[in-house]
């Protein structure tokens, strides 16, 4: 029996990332809703990864996700992507017609910028008809190899500013691609503590440029509250959005269901610091046509 105690929320009455077991979560859908519904939460969307590269398991990081227990997140082919996220869609769909709160399909895809990615991209889109999609790079292609962002800390200084340089021209380039409702953790790589230098500031103004320029909205996710007291992005990088009305939501970018909707008060209340006045609604993210 679902519970009717509806919390009061500020900011924000729906989380759209979020990812779940199968993939590199450890809650089933089920959970996840169960565990929105409790927060207060009235929509929630599922937005497990979309990696496809035909040389991602050549990369180094991919032994570390076979350890980790979470390979699945990659594929090498459209076919096997599409082939893993049909049955997990369909699991939603029927969560859906039960659910009192409402359920999108989503993912979170790895952009990768030519062409034979695109067509292959656009393609599994028309089979799988997500309700949305977000754009994230967890890689870089660089020197014909494919470098997590784990992997620019222990580079050398000369081939991390190369792969971060490589980092942001690339979110440049999915910004401008219009394929994605909006945009995750825009400064990813101080994960591991690259690329946090006041020099940086131009590449991240090129491609907030390119957000406005396009109204793709960027996401200020929580999930970096775990390691630090700000979120993805920094006040720096949230100042340059307000300035340049880059549209903003809350994610959590929950793994489990005891994170879906965490310091979502915080978060705000950070993005009202630096200048921004406005959060998207569901239905404003949802509608973006691509
Ligand atoms: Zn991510
Ligand atoms: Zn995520």
């Amino acid at each position: 029996m679902a519970c009717n105690f509806v919390l009061f929320r500020r900011g924000q009455n729906f989380s759209l990332h979020t990812h779940t077991i199968g993939f590199d979560g450890q809650n089933t859908p089920a959970d996840m809703v169960a565990a929105a519904q409790q927060v207060g939460l009235r929509h929630l969307g599922i937005s497990n990864h979309f990696i496809v590269h035909p040389d991602i398991t050549k990369s180094k990081f991919y032994p570390f996700a076979v350890r980790g227990g979470y390979k699945s997140i990659y594929s090498s082919s459209f076919d096997e992507a599409i082939a893993k996220f049909k049955p997990h869609y369909e699991e939603l769909n029927r969560l859906a017609d039960t659910s009192d709160i409402k359920i999108y399909r989503g993912m979170e895809v790895d952009f990768f910028d030519y062409p034979e990615w695109r067509a292959g991209f656009e393609q599994a889109i028309k089979i799988l008809k997500p309700d949305y999609i977000i754009g994230a790079s967890h890689f870089v292609e660089m020197d014909g190899e494919l470098h997590n962002v784990h992997d620019f800390s222990n580079a050398d200084n000369v081939t991390r500013t190369r792969l971060l340089i490589s980092y942001w021209t690339k979110l440049g380039r999915a910004a401008e691609s219009g394929l994605f409702n909006f945009m995750a953790h825009l400064d990813l790589p101080k994960k591991t503590g690259c690329g946090t230098e006041y020099y940086w500031v131009e590449e991240e103004q090129n491609v907030i440029d390119k957000l406005a320029e396009t109204k793709t909205p960027i996401e200020i996710n929580t999930s970096f509250y775990n390691r630090s007291d700000e979120p993805y992005p920094s006040a720096r990088i949230l100042k340059m959005v307000a300035a340049s009305n880059v549209p903003v939501l809350l994610s959590d970018d929950a793994h489990q269901a005891d994170f879906v909707g965490r310091h979502f008060e915080r978060a705000y209340d950070f993005a009202r610091s630096c200048g921004v006045k406005k959060f998207l609604t569901c239905r404003a993210i949802l509608r973006k046509t691509r």
